[in-house]
């Protein structure tokens, strides 16, 4: 049988729609082989993801989606076969939650002033005491109480760059997460190359630096790219000679146009990233 990677995927511990079993039950009906759960900023979930994975006879990478802060842009770095339990990578982690939490509150603070109430609340409880709140839940939020028809609306209006809601944060440094993820075993990549908005020559030197500080990967072939943004992030991968992810980055089944496993093969002469993973 012919393996299919899924390397990037959020479950309900950050702004995924599924628990970390309902994912990895999906993962399998979709035919995946080889899954890695990469919630943003937290492991809260890999322990259920795995266990569900032994019992379906998935095989299994733990993961993490690591927000970073490089030049004052935002970037995710992605950390394929971490150990969960690295006290390093959770005291770094623990320093992003509390940014996390604190900007959760600064968000919703912004929107009641824009007379948008009870975000806080609807998106603490959405999530719990131990999951991660990004932007997307008070996209959710903002959709469910009719603020805005859609969640790219909701960040065209109210959550992206230059918006009333929007708090700008610093996030780890790209050396931290790096450091973090090696220290835990795992293999940092960095997530989605062609979703930062950036000119060729920012992104030629984002990836110097990520490579001075013992980055391995780069995401070659995600759930959203078209052709075109294959063959440009394969040509970074060749450059840096950095080994090929692929990853749908799935959140939700209810963006039907974007589903698990099902991704565009690896463009040839590419050394893929489960080539370090032996898996
Ligand atoms: P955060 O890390 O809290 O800033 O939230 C980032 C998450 O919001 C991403 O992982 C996406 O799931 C989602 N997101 C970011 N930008 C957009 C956008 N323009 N439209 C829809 N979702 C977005
Ligand atoms: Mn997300
Ligand atoms: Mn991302
Ligand atoms: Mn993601």
């Amino acid at each position: 049988m012919s393996s299919v990677y899924d390397l990037h995927a959020h479950s309900t511990a950050s702004d995924g729609a599924l628990s970390p079993a309902e994912l990895v039950a999906r993962a399998v009906q979709q035919g995946v082989t080889t899954f890695a759960l990469t919630d943003h900023d937290t492991v809260y979930g890999l322990a259920e993801a795995q266990q569900a994975a032994q019992e379906l006879g998935l095989h299994f990478l733990n993961g993490i989606e690591l927000s970073v802060t490089w030049n004052h842009h935002c970037f995710h770095i992605v950390g394929l076969n971490i150990d969960p339990n690295c006290a390093t990578l959770l005291n770094g982690i623990a320093k992003i939650q509390q940014i996390r939490r604190e900007r959760t509150q600064k968000i919703a603070q912004l929107l009641e002033k824009k007379h948008i109430s009870g975000a806080y609340q609807t998106v603490m409880d959405r999530v719990g005491e131990k999951g991660m709140v990004t932007r997307s839940h008070f996209a959710d939020f903002l959709v469910a109480q009719h603020y805005v028809d859609t969640e790219q609306e909701a960040f065209d209006r109210y959550l992206a760059q230059g918006k009333p809601a929007f708090v700008s944060t610093t996030w780890a440094t790209l050396e931290e997460a790096v450091a973090w993820i090696n220290q835990a075993g795992g293999v940092a990549v960095l997530a989605h190359p062609m979703r930062y908005k950036l000119t060729m020559s920012w992104l030629r030197r984002f990836l110097t630096a990520f490579k001075a500080s013992g980055g391995r990967g780069i995401e070659v072939v995600t759930g959203r790219y078209n052709p075109d943004e294959v063959h440009r992030s394969a040509e970074l991968a060749r450059y840096f000679s950095l080994a090929a992810s692929t990853g749908s980055d799935f959140h939700s089944p209810k963006y039907g146009w974007l589903e698990l496993g099902k991704l565009a093969a690896l463009p040839e002469g590419l050394v893929p990233v489960w080539d370090l993973l032996s898996c």
